[in-house]
């Protein structure tokens, strides 16, 4: 402080001085685990990349790691695949929703999602966000009867009343599939985020919480779904070699019905993620220690509204939001602006032109049209940064300490 006042003087001004910067990276992940590494090595030096390519008694990375991520989730039945959105458009199909079938979905929500249900021919229809950033249950309860399938996403790892939910989609006949993209490793009241519906899909790309560059899973304890899923992966015959699928004698039923449309994870990618599902429960901690700092050091700034988390939620803090409720766009992009010129990056899910990885409801033009008013106000103040492991807990509180100087200084000259 003494010093900034010193060799501030007239040659700069104070601020400039005094402003800190953020340095680090908002897309840069750890390095993989040694343990993962060497796995990698292990497949490649053997070559037997496809899942099926086995010697005689050997189980491989695909078909142990499914096996694991069953045990992990408490699911019955569990299939590793090429992407999240894969195991989506999979879910819907092994579910038998048909082209031109309406699919209820979240308003809020990354573009892999409407678009795993416009992959099998289905229609979107938009169920809208509330201030909590989860479905809007009432708005759920209205459109209902509208469907028969809800793919519910836990977008940015918002987990809604999964009790009321289940209550509304189950007097309606909804079955639910849920897009644990941001929740793998959180849950509900105690029950494993994924748990609650008929199926769930996880991605494991590298911005997810388990890092394989690309890839998925779909869990389910159905076990035709299982078989359907299977079968759809691309597991010709070969559906046996699975260690999460149900009985052949279940297989006997779909096999000659159910068409094969390629999906399947390699042993590359699945020896690299095994020693990241035991590594997952710390992974979390470290997250949510992360996401503590940003939310203490937020809470309480004038004009931004921190998002208050349900007791019964157990998230992963792996992104944060935060919100500038009733501020015009002007100020909202000025904020980004000045934050972008300190080092961080924020992303602005109000803003009409899709940037990135966000986009609005109403980008996704192969959609009919729908209008949902208290979601566009919900958005339009809707600000979100990840927080890559990378990050220390002193890079949070900085990050922090930049967020809240400058709405400050936008909220002081208006919002
Ligand atoms: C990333 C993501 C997906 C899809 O995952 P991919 O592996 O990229 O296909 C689905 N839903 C949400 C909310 C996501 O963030």
């Amino acid at each position: 402080m003494v010093r900034a006042l010193l060799t501030g003087g007239a040659l700069a001004p104070k601020t400039a001085v005094m402003t800190e910067r953020f340095k680090g990276s908002f897309t840069q992940q750890e390095p993989l685990p040694e343990a993962a590494i060497e796995a990698a090595l292990a497949v490649l030096k053997h070559g037997r990349l496809h899942r099926y390519n086995t010697v005689p008694g050997e189980l491989s990375e695909t078909a142990l790691l499914e096996q694991e991520f069953a045990a992990l989730t408490g699911a019955k039945y569990a299939l590793a695949v090429a992407s999240g959105g894969y195991a989506l458009a999979t879910a819907l199909r092994a579910v038998g929703v048909r082209p031109g079938d309406p699919v209820l979905t979240n308003a809020f929500t990354l573009a892999s999602v409407p678009g795993s249900i416009a992959s099998v021919g289905a229609v979107p229809v938009f169920v809208g966000v509330s201030d909590a950033l989860t479905i809007d249950l009432d708005d759920l309860a209205a459109k209902a009867g509208q469907a028969r399938v809800l793919m519910l996403s836990h977008m940015r790892g918002h987990i809604c009343d999964m009790d009321r939910l289940m209550r509304i989609c189950d007097d309606a006949g909804l079955t639910v599939i849920e897009d644990c993209a941001h929740t793998m490793g959180g849950g509900w009241n105690g029950v494993a985020s994924g748990r609650h519906g008929a199926v769930a899909c996880y991605s494991t790309q590298t911005y997810k919480h388990v890092n394989s560059g690309e890839g998925g899973f779909l869990i389910t304890d159905d076990a035709e779904t299982a078989a359907r899923a299977i079968m759809l992966s691309g597991s010709y015959m070969l559906y046996e070699r699975h260690l999460a699928a149900p009985d052949p004698a279940v297989f006997e039923r779909v096999k000659y019905v159910t068409p094969n449309i390629s999906g399947r994870m390699d042993n590359l990618r699945a020896a690299i993620l095994r020693p990241q599902l035991r590594d997952l429960p710390a992974q979390v901690a470290r997250w949510n220690e992360r996401y503590r700092v940003l939310e203490d050091g937020l809470r309480g700034t004038p004009g931004l509204t921190v998002v208050e988390r349900s007791g019964a939620e157990e998230f992963v803090g792996s992104s944060f939001q935060f919100l500038l409720a009733g501020w015009s766009e002007a100020a909202v992009r000025e904020v980004v602006t000045r934050c972008d010129a300190r080092g961080v990056e924020l992303k602005w899910f109000g803003t009409p032109e899709p940037h990135g990885f966000t986009s609005r409801y109403d980008s996704w033009r192969y959609a009919p049209e729908q209008s949902l008013p208290e979601s566009d106000r919900v958005l339009r103040g809707l600000l979100d940064l990840r927080v890559p492991l990378t990050f220390s807990p002193e890079d949070c509180a900085l990050i922090a300490r930049i967020i809240r100087d400058e709405v400050g200084a936008v909220w002081q000259r208006g919002g």
